[in-house]
């Protein structure tokens, strides 16, 4: 139903009270004019009577109807329009004004005389049949003494009264027009005063409704609807104040949980989104907006968070755990829930803090692998000592050539010890002055380096007589430390020296090269390079246009057994082999390859292999071209 305006309301009402109240007032006045013109129509008439009984009381001792009545008609004459009767207390009529009395019926049932009789004022008005008229009629008793000897009755048309009353009330009616009118403009003015301001408040409350908390209601002069408007006011602005602190408050906290690197999520005891930061929805490669309000099952598909996720809700406790995570690679996350409350007793769900410790678990793993690879390394040959020195001691020493050939095995793992040892050590060095930054590069020829590491290296392919081929430009020179780079060469010409066949060749070649040539398939490809802190990034923008994205490429290929595809991505790890056996049998510590990534990584470069087996191996040396 369609609500009406206050004024339609209000307006209406004060018109009919007021329409109402000149009705009753123009009714009031109308009647008591009428009551008026008869009160005093009945004095007149009694008046008439009085005096008139006196000139007839002669004729009644002895009663002398022929003088009465014609003394009733000789003053009805003259009195312009009384009619004049009189009566016998019997009813008789005994003169009449204007009839003959002989011809009249009895008046003992008219209602002035039944007045009269019973010693009340006789006064009636009634609808003369006899006159066709609207009459008034007047009794007086006339006396003898005490007794009752006649009534007489005057009478007089009252249609007058009538018509007069009809005038006045059409001259009220105009003026009830015209005051009428008035009230009505008077009225849709006073309903406008009081339904204005509140209309203005309705307004200024739907701005307040709408979010317009720094519009301010008008102040009207009226006591209460002013006190209405200030308390409003008074409302909007604290309203607005405490709106704009609960913003800041969000605000706040939406940018302390927005810049934190830890994934954090909030869920609700059914399991549903209740809110989640950009870290999280990074980790979970979703859109914050489309996630929130939704289930954790729809919007994150990992059985072990959904698992955990559930349990945490039920169990109310906090929570850790590892869960992995396959979403843009393998990643494990390590996940804290703590419940969420509202005061002490609400538990409305659990918030959700997730770390990525991929690379910290790894480092863990690395770390432990690396203790074990060590502590087994270590105890192989000490193994070995041991046993030959207690079989010495236990009597080979008495036979010299058999001693000398202990002694010989004991050297030899010595060596071995020792050797392992020492790449230890250089590794552990070479990582060391990295991380302190005390690696110092300086300009130098590549050749230099590759043609001392070759020499190194020369005696041990003599002696499998191997050819090494040489290609390198005398020019090319980068910021190298020359004695560490001159060691990664020695290390990959002697793996290449060693996984080869008697008799084959090795080629090593440096040159300028577009870090887009890359020729060959991934599959046959590893790379050991990763983002190295402390090395200056080299833009495209730094080098002439003809060298951008240019690099120096020193190239060590043999025709060697080769490695198969499995073993690529780990070949560059400590203590990695593809032939454990083998690689001892040739004097093999493990830890060539990962000496040659951390120094070519201190180079600011990358080192990549590319292999077929049965065919041979090329170990490539990327190192940045200098600015
Ligand atoms: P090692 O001391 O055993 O040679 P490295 O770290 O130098 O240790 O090499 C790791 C493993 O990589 C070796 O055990 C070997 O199996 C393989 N490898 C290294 N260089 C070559 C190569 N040129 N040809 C074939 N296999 C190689």
């Amino acid at each position: 139903m369609k609500k009406k305006k206050l004024l339609w309301q209000i307006y209406p009402l004060y018109l009919l009270i007021t329409l109402a109240s000149l009705l009753a007032a123009g009714w009031y006045s109308s009647e008591t004019m009428r009551q008026f013109f008869l009160e005093h129509t009945a004095g007149d008439l009694e008046v008439r009577a009085q005096i008139i009984g006196k000139q007839i009381h002669a004729f009644l001792f002895p009663l002398n109807q022929a003088a009465i009545n014609a003394v009733a008609k000789e003053i009805g004459s003259s009195s312009f329009s009384t009619r004049i009767t009189v009566m016998l207390p019997d009813g008789t009529v005994i003169g009449d004004s204007e009839e003959d009395p002989a011809k009249m019926d009895n008046h003992a049932d008219r209602p002035e005389m039944v007045s009269i009789l019973s010693g009340k004022q006789g006064i009636s008005v009634r609808y003369s049949r006899t006159l066709r008229q609207k009459m008034m009629y007047v009794a007086v008793p006339l006396r003898n003494k005490e007794d009752l000897v006649a009534v007489l009755r005057t009478a007089i048309n009252i249609s007058f009264v009538d018509e007069k009353l009809k005038s006045v009330r059409s001259k009220i009616l105009l003026g009830g027009i015209v005051i009428a009118l008035l009230a009505a403009g008077i009225s849709l003015m006073v309903s406008r005063r009081i339904s204005k301001p509140i209309e203005e408040m309705k307004k200024g409350a739907e701005n307040f409704a709408r979010g317009e908390l720094d519009y301010r209601l008008h102040v009207p002069d009226s006591d209460e609807i002013g006190e209405l408007a200030r308390a409003m006011n008074r409302m909007a602005a604290q309203l607005d104040e405490r709106i704009k602190a609960v913003t800041q408050h969000r605000n706040e906290i939406e940018a302390i949980l927005s810049s934190m690197s830890e994934g954090v999520i909030a869920v609700d005891n059914d399991a549903h989104l209740i809110s989640m930061n950009r870290a999280a929805a990074r980790m979970f490669d979703r859109s914050i907006s489309e996630s929130v309000g939704r289930s954790i099952q729809e919007v994150i598909r990992n059985t072990d968070l959904h698992r955990f996720v559930e349990k945490a809700v039920s169990g109310k406790n906090p929570a850790k755990e590892d869960i992995v995570l396959h979403q843009n690679g393998e990643r494990i996350l390590h996940i804290h829930s703590t419940p969420l409350c509202f005061g002490k007793e609400r538990h409305i769900g659990i918030l959700i803090v997730m770390n990525d410790v991929t690379r910290l678990r790894r480092l863990e793993n690395i770390r432990r692998d690396f203790v074990a690879n060590v502590s087994h390394e270590i105890k192989t040959p000490l193994t070995a000592i041991k046993g030959f020195v207690e079989t010495l001691r236990q009597g080979a020493m008495s036979n010299p050539v058999e001693a000398v050939r202990f002694l010989e095995i004991i050297e030899k793992h010595t060596d071995r010890l020792t050797a392992i040892i020492d790449d230890l050590m250089n590794l552990s060095k070479i990582e060391q002055d990295r991380e302190n930054k005390g690696i110092r590069l300086e300009p130098g020829k590549i050749k230099d380096v590759i043609l001392t590491a070759v020499q190194v290296c020369q005696a041990k392919a003599d002696e499998k007589n191997i050819t090494i081929e040489l290609s390198c430009d005398d020019e090319i020179t980068a910021r190298i430390n020359p004695p560490l780079l001159e060691q990664a060469a020695v290390n990959l010409i002697d793996n290449a020296v060693k996984y080869s066949e008697a008799g084959s060749s090795i080629r090593i070649s440096a040159e300028l090269r577009q870090t887009s040539e890359n020729a060959v398939p991934p599959e046959n490809r590893s790379d050991a390079g990763e983002a190295l802190c402390g090395c200056p990034a080299v833009s495209s923008s730094d080098m002439p246009s003809d060298m951008a994205d240019a690099e120096i490429v020193i190239c060590f290929q043999d025709h060697g057994i080769g490695i198969t595809k499995e073993h690529l991505p780990r070949l560059f790890e400590r203590f990695y082999r593809v032939d454990k056996a083998r690689s001892r049998k040739l004097g093999g510590t493990g830890l060539g390859l990962a000496i040659v990534k951390h120094i070519v990584q201190s180079h600011c470069g990358n080192v990549t292999v590319e292999s077929t087996p049965g065919k041979g191996s090329i170990f490539s040396v990327h190192l940045p071209t200098p600015k």
